[in-house]
């Protein structure tokens, strides 16, 4: 299939001074932010507000209350010295001091827009913090084990209560607008315009031209065949930065989530799986890892000092190998009454959801161990973004997962990703404002959008086949054991699917599939040839072929092409 001419513009046009992509905890930050100082904004978002990875964490958002240092029950120092010793020395030391200091203020928005973090009653500070692997101070803020909803929703409610922010659902961005896009020979320094928009409901492409762009569309599991995350996860804003040339980095560090439920009926399938917070294996809870059902071993103890309550990278690099090794299907996760001496109750009162949930399969976890497996999770490289959270293009902007702060370094550290959005999403806003040129903005012509082709793909059966095979090569040549013949393979396989995912999307008109599919092969990709490119172990990138770190300057950044 070759390009076809592009004809038929379409008339849809939307002019705004702020466009938001994403509506998890980042975009929706931001929104509010700019409302708040009387801007009107467009938000955009594939779905529904709501669907998001935001919506499934579950352990919560770290942070250290400024009232807490002066009653030295922590301190900044110590959440900075956990995030750096995580990020295994690929963390910008500037960034994680400034987030350390700055990530409640995070919290106390979340606070003042409604959401009811988890109170203790017994305790002279008036919220419970727990303690998860790799921090060593209980920071952790929750709303029981479903905090990500608690946020979600909050933030939702008040969003759609506020007549500034004009909510287009249903819209799929599919490219972004950029002055060299627009003319091809200018050699400044490049700009955004805004995106184009599919209308998923209309079937039509809508042109958004905007002042400030933000990109806040979250990370991309779904590009593993085992993810924690939901649907909408297809790394959209990394593929539309990287068509535009916008800087990224550090793509090769996807950090695996240790414990996500095992189902047997799920073997294979592209459906999300449920995530086992990390608190169950933390100090409060106490839970361990064993490869029996009924020992009370903690294999974990084999590979790190600090067993299951070591980082995820360690636990999760662990799991794999016991499973590659003895052909296990999972292994086992026990916080039962036996294991850690809590009560029914306790279990029960405080990971009411993850109770009820492996009750409905059939499991008691205060009785029964959970068999866990590990999954795709977290994508700690993204678009790079200056200390203002804007990207190597002007008036483009990336929050929130899909940003790289420098702050994850190779590795996150568990519950800051929460913190880093929400702050991010008010950082990036007060350099906008700061920075906003109407009189500018308004001068440039933007051209509606042309479809290439008005037919509709019938084809669905090889579009599905497209995806599965993208998801299976990444989970089978790029996963969390690789090695140079995996990641050469995985990269010429890939490269063949970013090819036929480009030729669909230009022969036919862009569905939200096409959209998605394309995305996810490029981002899949990146993610492949970052891999081949570093050649060593560090955080949550894992070859066998070089097992060590190397700490030679060239490898502390990685910037793809
Ligand atoms: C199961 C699970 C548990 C987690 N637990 C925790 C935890 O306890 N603590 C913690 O700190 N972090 C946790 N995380 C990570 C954390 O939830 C995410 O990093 C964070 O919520 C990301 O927020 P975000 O706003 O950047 O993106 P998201 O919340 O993912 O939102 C992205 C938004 O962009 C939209 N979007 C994507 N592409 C497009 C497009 N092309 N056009 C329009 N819209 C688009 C999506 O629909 C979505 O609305 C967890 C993640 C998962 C999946």
């Amino acid at each position: 299939m070759t390009k076809k001419e592009k004809r038929t513009e379409e008339k849809n046009f939307i002019t705004a001074d702020y466009l938001i992509i994403g509506s998890g905890i980042a975009g929706l930050r931001a929104a509010i932010e700019l409302s708040n100082s009387g801007q009107k904004v467009v938000l955009v978002t594939k779905t529904e507000i709501e669907h998001s990875n935001t919506f499934y964490a579950q352990g919560g958002a770290a942070a250290v209350d400024p009232s807490r240092v002066e009653d030295e029950k922590d301190s900044f120092e110590s959440h900075a010295q956990d995030t750096l010793k995580a990020g295994a020395g690929l963390c910008n030391a500037e960034v994680v001091e400034r987030f350390s200091e700055k990530a409640h203020d995070g919290i106390e928005f979340l606070i003042n827009q409604g959401v009811e973090f988890t109170e203790n009653p017994d305790d002279e500070y008036p919220y419970e913090l727990h303690q998860e692997g790799g921090h060593a101070k209980p920071r952790i803020y929750c709303v029981g084990d479903f905090t990500g909803k608690a946020i979600e929703e909050t933030l939702a409610k008040v969003v759609r209560a506020d007549l500034n922010i004009n909510i287009l659902e249903y819209h799929t961005a599919i490219n972004l607008i950029t002055k060299k896009w627009l003319d091809k020979d200018q050699n400044e320094d490049d700009k955004c315009y805004g995106a184009y928009v599919l209308d998923r409901q209309n079937k039509s492409v809508v042109t958004i031209k905007a002042g400030k762009t933000f990109l806040a569309t979250g990370g991309a599991g779904r590009v593993f065949q085992y993810t924690s995350n939901p649907e909408n996860a297809t790394g959209d804003g990394i593929a539309m930065a990287h068509r535009a040339d916008v800087d990224i980095a550090n793509m090769e560090f996807f950090q695996f989530h240790p414990s996500v439920l095992y189902e047997a009926n799920l073997e294979g399938d592209a459906k999300k799986r449920f995530l086992i917070t990390e608190a169950l294996r933390g100090e409060k809870m106490g839970g361990i890892l064993t490869l029996e059902k009924d020992s009370l071993e903690d294999f974990v103890l084999n590979y790190d000092v600090r067993g299951s309550h070591a980082t995820r990278d360690v636990v999760a690099k662990a799991i794999d190998v016991e499973i590659k090794a003895k052909g296990l299907k999972h292994v086992w996760l026990n916080v039962t009454t036996k294991a850690t001496c809590k009560s029914k109750e306790y279990i029960k009162s405080n990971f009411p959801e993850i109770y009820k949930t492996c009750l409905e399969k059939g499991i008691d976890i205060s009785k029964d161990p959970i068999p866990v497996v590990p999954a795709a999770h977290y994508m700690c490289g993204g678009i790079v973004v200056d200390e203002n959270s804007e990207t190597s293009i002007r008036d483009l902007y990336a929050i929130g997962e899909v940003a790289h702060t420098g702050l994850m370094g190779a590795n996150r550290l568990a519950s800051n990703s929460l913190t880093e959005a929400a702050l991010y999403g008010k950082i990036a806003i007060e350099h906008a404002l700061a920075n906003h040129d109407e009189e500018k903005f308004s001068e440039v012509k933007i051209p509606g959008w042309c479809a290439s082709s008005k037919e509709r793909i019938a084809d669905v059966a090889t579009m599905n086949q497209f995806w599965d095979t993208t998801r299976t090569v990444m989970t089978n040549l790029c996963g969390i054991d690789r090695n140079e013949q995996r990641l050469k393979l995985a990269v010429a396989t890939l490269t063949a699917l970013v090819d036929v995912s480009t030729d669909i999307y230009y022969n036919f008109f862009p569905t939200h599939e096409i959209i998605e599919l394309r995305n996810l092969a490029l981002t899949a990709k990146i993610i492949a040839e970052s891999a081949l490119w570093r050649k060593e172990s560090r955080g949550c990138h894992q070859r066998n072929d070089y097992p060590e770190r190397n700490d030679d300057e060239y490898m502390i950044a990685s910037n793809v092409d």
